[in-house]
């Protein structure tokens, strides 16, 4: 997961390059709105309001016409008025001044999580992406190959159907934690080879997850 950590505030933006990363996550920090708008491709933005050479919520207003990615707004500016102005730009949530790590690192994954459930269950699956045998109904939570049900368990079936939403997109050990376990603790990833390996007995024939050695998996139909 890349955080894009936008903050002209040395300190404030020290501590949550420690703290980003010590819970696992990757930071770009850049200190104003123009290396903003030119950084790399991220996961997710934390966007200071009161940048030196402009506007902050000038600079969530571009970002979001480019795109989704998830934006948080940290302010120290904490008037109603920026909150309401922040979230109608496009903003997924809004952290104010002084914050705790905590709170950081819990809104960041409640945003995350939110993202990857819109791309998990509005975005129809490209169809010429997956087998026509399966089916999967996101509003009763089942899927069915050749109209029979195949039973999963919960974390099952939200993990095929975050991999699912893109076929053929390599996602990384961490996106998948973070999406579909709601951590990215190295020591649970055991848990994710676990289940990679019920979804691929369940779906032997039908679907392929395949391993990227040292990266994560990607779905394709079975060959
Ligand atoms: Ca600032």
């Amino acid at each position: 997961m890349r955080v894009l950590l936008v903050e002209d505030d040395h300190p404030v933006a020290e501590s949550l390059r420690r703290g980003l990363g010590r819970y696992g996550f990757e930071v770009e920090w850049v200190t104003d709105g123009r290396s903003a708008l030119e950084a790399g491709p991220c996961d997710l933005v934390l966007l200071d309001l009161g940048l030196p050479d402009t506007d902050g919520l000038d600079v969530c207003r571009e970002l979001r016409s480019r795109g989704d990615v998830p934006i948080i707004v940290i302010s120290a500016r904490s008037e109603e008025i920026d909150r309401v102005v922040g979230l109608e730009l496009g903003a997924d949530d809004y952290v104010s001044k002084p914050f705790g790590m905590r709170e950081v690192i819990a809104r960041i994954r409640a945003v995350l999580r939110r993202s990857a459930q819109r791309a998990a269950t509005d975005r129809p699956a490209p169809a010429a992406a997956l087998p026509d045998r399966l089916t999967i109904d996101h509003r009763a939570r089942r899927v069915l190959v050749d109209g029979a049900e195949v039973v999963l368990a919960p974390k099952e079936y939200d993990l095929l159907t975050f991999l699912c939403a893109e076929p053929g997109r390599l996602f990384s050990r961490e996106q998948i934690m973070e999406a579909v376990w709601n951590t990215t603790w190295f020591g649970a990833t055991r848990t994710l080879d676990v289940h990679v390996g019920a979804l691929r007995r369940k779906f032997s024939g039908v679907l392929s997850v395949e391993t990227v050695r040292g990266v994560g998996f990607r779905l394709l139909a079975a060959a």
